[in-house]
């Protein structure tokens, strides 16, 4: 039987922006809903597939997140310790972070009805457990700003998405079906031309919410907007976010937003696969991340150091560290460790990771082909740099920085002398791309004459939100707040006339 041509609301994508974006349509009241996926069903999910999904969202503490996790024991419950993280505090982060560039009306849209949208998805069935603690004296920290995530991690959390959508909700997905043309001009849009293995057809709707991520995946694109060598990065995430919808909204009209010479990279295993790092199977993420530099030094081909290890918690600079890699020679660099960091590893323990060790820095330098001289006198510099007033504090900002040296390290500047001594290659892995469409506080997409283009809206990745960097665990935020604002704009414009 050929698919229906007509329908209420076309979400384009099949990750977790798209997933949300139709479950709220229909639950605003759209009669047929239709999903288009590009990747075949085995492979469709986007991004999430490869994540722990973090939410970082307003709350007021450990009695609203109790809420989240009734069956947890109640002795694990009282001893962890979970700070409020208040409107203010992610208005700073996102400020912060994006060198106050984001948008303030998006940014106040985005924190304002954060907790809304994850309270949403939780009065919809996605059932959700604390992220990673660490044990200090009995206590049980959470990381900064994020503190829970779904059972199961992105798999799992698609899996439960899919149920309410597809089993509970009526909405219908189409896998294999790529969108290649919008019909439609700046003013108003009414369908798509959709490609399957077996031909095309166009598939007509009042609304449609483009939810087709960013231009990670398409190295032409990369290497256009993000910059030298930018085509040579990893892809942590789907191979199918190529961007074409992307330049089809660009091509209608529709007015480009965000950092388009910006993405989220991050630091990366040198080893990691060219796209699709694996997440690891019991939900807690991906398995190639290199995120424990703060507890030692990275220096590039040359044995330079080039970036401040210690500027912040790893929540708030890993997102830019990536790009910092890619700059160097061969767009590679190492992290060095002495034993006293490796004990400190949070990420670097759960995974195998392409290493090398060595008893001393000098042969350790030959090992991974580097100049022992230079490398040598960078880490002596560094050594003798490093403050000793100071008492180290590894879970907080503790002000023990190194003097007189740049680049600095402002926080957890410990010397490297206790060998043996390792070193874990690295470059750069992207996220997403920064650039996309611009879109108002309703999830509708505007066009380059400011006007909202009728019927179009956007959520997810393929929106222009960030600059330059981004606070760990905000994307999916992201996807449930303009999702969640798309499916009941979307349904409400069905009904207006
Ligand atoms: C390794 C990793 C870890 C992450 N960890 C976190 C985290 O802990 N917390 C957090 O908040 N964020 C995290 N993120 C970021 C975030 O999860 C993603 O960026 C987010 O999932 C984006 O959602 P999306 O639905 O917009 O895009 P995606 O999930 O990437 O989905 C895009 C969809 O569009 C489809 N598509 C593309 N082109 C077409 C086309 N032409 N026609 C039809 N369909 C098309 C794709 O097949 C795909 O299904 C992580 C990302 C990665 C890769």
């Amino acid at each position: 039987m050929s698919p229906a041509t007509r329908c209420d609301v076309i979400v384009i994508g099949g990750g977790s922006a798209a997933l949300e974006a139709g479950i709220a349509a229909r639950q605003a009241g759209a009669g047929s809903v239709v999903l288009l996926e590009k990747a075949p069903q085995h492979e469709s999910g986007g991004n999430a597939q490869f994540s722990h999904v973090g939410f970082r969202f307003v709350h007021s503490g450990a009695q609203e997140l109790r809420q989240f996790f009734p069956a947890l024991d109640e002795t694990i419950f009282r001893r962890m310790q979970i700070p409020v993280y208040t409107r203010q505090d992610f208005i700073d982060d996102l400020n912060r972070v994006t060198q106050s560039r984001i948008d303030p009306v998006l940014a106040e849209c985005l924190v304002d009805n954060s907790n809304a949208a994850v309270t949403w998805m939780r009065d919809i069935g996605i059932v959700w457990e604390p992220e990673k603690m660490t044990e200090v004296d009995g206590k049980l920290y959470l990381p900064g700003g994020h503190h829970i995530h779904p059972i199961g991690g992105g798999p799992g959390m698609l899996q439960q998405l899919r149920d309410i959508a597809f089993n509970k909700s009526g909405v219908e997905i189409r896998y294999e079906s790529r969108v290649r043309m919008m019909h439609g001009n700046e003013r108003k849009v009414d369908g798509v031309r959709v490609s399957t293995p077996d031909g095309e057809y166009d598939l007509a709707a009042r609304a449609i919410i483009v939810c087709s991520g960013g231009f990670q995946a398409n190295t032409a694109m990369r290497a256009r907007y993000l910059g030298a060598n930018a085509d040579l990065m990893k892809v942590r995430g789907s191979k199918h976010n190529t961007g074409e919808v992307l330049h089809m909204l660009l091509d209608l009209g529709v007015r480009p937003a965000g950092h388009w010479q910006g993405a989220h990279m991050s630091p990366i295993d040198l080893k990691a696969p060219d796209v699709e790092t694996p997440a690891m199977s019991d939900g807690r993420g991906n398995s190639m991340n290199r995120y424990d530099y703060q507890f030692g030094i990275t220096v590039n081909a040359l044995g330079e150091r080039f970036f401040d290890e210690g500027e912040a918690k790893h929540a708030y600079t890993y997102a830019k560290t990536g790009r910092a890699v890619l700059q160097q020679p061969g767009g590679i660099a190492y992290q060095l460790y002495d034993q006293t960091g490796i004990d400190l590893f949070r990420h670097g323990r759960d995974y195998p990771a392409t290493m090398v060790e060595a008893p001393t820095l000098a042969e350790l330098a030959v090992k991974i082909g580097v100049e022992p001289e230079p490398l040598l006198r960078t880490v002596e510099n560094f050594n003798a740099a490093c403050r000793t007033d100071v008492a180290f504090m590894p879970g907080e900002l503790d002000g023990k920085g190194t003097r007189g040296i740049g680049p600095r390290k402002s926080n957890w500047a410990m010397p490297l002398t206790r060998g043996p001594f390792r070193a874990y290659p690295i470059t750069a892995g992207i996220t997403f791309s920064f650039g996309g469409v611009q879109v108002d506080p309703q999830a509708r997409v505007i066009n380059t004459n400011l006007q909202p283009v009728e019927g179009l809206f956007a959520s997810g990745d393929i929106i222009g939100l960030f600059f330059h960097n981004y606070p760990s665990c905000t994307g999916q935020t992201r996807n449930a707040v303009f999702s969640l604002l798309a499916g009941r704009n979307a349904s409400a414009l069905l009904k207006r006339n």
